[in-house]
């Protein structure tokens, strides 16, 4: 008999969901991970007096009946960890004006009519759109969680899958001011409109509208640590600090793992939520890195990121997710040409605004998100520091005095914690026609995660996790109703 039923590499958000399903529903599992602590990207970490989010912004999910609360509840431990809702979700500064993104999608649609009082039919038509594919969504990822596959896709599913974004602004939209107004999330998948998915960028925006933004109290590492802890009690077995190094295959089918300190462990499914090109080209290597070898060529590695994590003394602000635009000019915000230049885009997550855990009495936390198209590790960080902050001083004035605390993480760091490949921060590139690869031929292998064809993010990565649980406990027979 194998030691486990399923082995999950990676306590990604993507992991810790696969791994908490499974676990709930009573499967032996085994759960590795080459970093000491859980969460990948979902991690946070505390510098002198203050605690700031590696990676994220907000997200979704975490509501009543949210995915990933109906996961914590399944393990018990939806009271360890809370949650503070972002409202407004996000402020987008462009040259000429600030244009809140209201939670009430309602209100953000009077908001843009009050600024754009001509494009009121397509505002209404848009908008309307965008709720129709989210119920045809709704209904495939029913059918996702229940029968553990996308049976039917829905035929706006289908339309919106197969054009950019740019295209589907075109069709309702004439003034370009409105359409780089609508385009502000597009740096949430790091695409510009004419390359992102129209597909993709209606779920990110509607699941935000329809289940608001949260971040968890007191840092990500919150969540992730409530996820482990939840299949620890269960009786799943987590092992931390000894990643995998190797996939086993007999026979054409995985039969268990070995780790890097050479223990090995035998499993009847393994799920991967680790980078894809270092799972088909290592981990299961051989023949199988023709897959990653194919996704590289035709698809392509989602943007990276140079961080910035100041502590600062003094106020400075009272939004706490902020885009800042310095031109209407959406599309060259892309270019690998514009990184860590004066007119590039950056964002802005001042946490402690709404979790005052996070800094000391009359200080904030600010993380300033700079888009890194291109791996170099060659860049002088200290000069990417200093023009990322002259520029953020434009909006937010004096801020380079008010630092009391400072690091800051590149492409690399990403890489190292993570292992995702560039310092990749959201999967593969989410563009028109995207498809993930699928006839790999293993049927006990399943991928969890923003690799997975969910899109990135940690709603879309939570639900990869969810589709693999599926798949396994439909094909062994057990009822899922998650
Ligand atoms: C700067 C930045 C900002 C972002 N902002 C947002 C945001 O605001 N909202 C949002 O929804 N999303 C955001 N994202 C995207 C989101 O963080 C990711 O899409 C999501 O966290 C990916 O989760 P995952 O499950 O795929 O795994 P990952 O987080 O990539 O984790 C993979 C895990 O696998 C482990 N691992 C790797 N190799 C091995 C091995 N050999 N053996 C064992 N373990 C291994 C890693 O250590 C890691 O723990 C952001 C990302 C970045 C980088």
């Amino acid at each position: 008999m194998p030691d486990y039923d399923v082995i999950v590499i990676g306590s990604g958000i993507g992991g810790l969901i696969s791994a908490g399903i499974l676990v709930s529903r009573g499967l032996k599992i085994l759960l590795v991970e080459k970093n000491v602590t859980p969460g990948g990207y979902l991690t946070s970490f505390k510098r002198g007096d203050f605690i700031f989010d590696s990676a994220v912004d907000c997200f979704s999910g975490v509501e009543n009946g949210g995915l990933i609360n109906n996961v914590l509840k399944l393990l018990g431990v939806d009271s360890q960890v809370h949650f503070v809702r972002v409202d407004p979700i996000r402020m987008s500064i462009f040259p000429d004006t600030k244009v809140i993104v209201d939670s009430d999608v309602n209100a953000y649609k009077k908001r843009l009519l009050s600024l754009f009082p001509s494009e009121g039919a397509a505002l209404a038509s848009f908008f309307k759109l965008l709720e129709d594919v989210y119920t045809e969504i709704q209904t495939a990822i029913n059918m996702l969680l229940s029968k553990g596959e996308f049976n039917k896709v829905g035929a706006l599913m289908a339309r919106l899958g197969n054009i950019s974004y740019l295209q589907l602004l075109n069709e309702f939209f004439t003034d370009s001011r409105l359409k780089s107004i609508l385009s502000d999330r597009c740096t949430f998948i790091g695409l510009p409109p004419s390359k992102a998915s129209a597909f993709t960028m209606a779920i990110m925006m509607l699941s935000y509208f329809k289940f608001g933004a949260y971040r968890p109290v007191g840092g990500s590492q919150k969540l992730a640590d409530a996820l482990a802890d939840g299949i620890g009690n269960k009786g799943g077995k987590i092992i931390f600090g000894n990643g995998a190094q190797k996939i086993l295959l007999k026979n054409g089918k995985c039969c268990g793992i070995r780790c890097e300190n050479s223990d090995e462990y035998t499993s009847k499914n393994i799920i991967s939520n680790v980078d894809f090109v270092h799972t088909f080209n290592n981990l299961l290597g051989g023949k199988y890195g023709y897959f990653a070898e194919y996704m590289l060529k035709n698809v392509g590695v989602s943007t990276s990121f140079f961080i910035l994590y100041a502590g600062i003394k003094g106020d400075i602000e009272r939004h706490s997710s902020i885009g800042y635009f310095p031109s209407y000019s959406m599309e060259s915000y892309f270019q690998p040409a514009r990184i860590y230049q004066e007119d590039a885009t950056i964002g802005i997550t001042i946490a402690s605004i709404e979790d005052k855990t996070r800094a000391p009495a009359g200080s904030h936390t600010v993380v300033l998100h700079e888009m890194v198209q291109v791996y170099d590790e060659t860049l002088d960080k200290a000069q990417c520091i200093d023009t990322t902050i002259k520029k953020t001083e434009r909006i937010l004035p004096g801020l380079k005095e008010k630092i009391v605390v400072l690091d800051a993480a590149t492409p690399n760091t990403l890489q190292q914690h993570t292992g995702n490949h560039y310092g990749s921060a959201f999967g593969w590139k989410q563009v028109p026609g995207f498809r993930n690869v699928r006839n790999h031929g293993i049927e006990n292998f399943f991928v969890a995660g923003h690799w997975g064809d969910m899109g990135g993010g940690i709603l879309a990565a939570a639900y990869s996790g969810a589709k693999a649980a599926a798949a396994i406990l439909t094909k062994g027979g057990i009822t899922v109703d998650f």
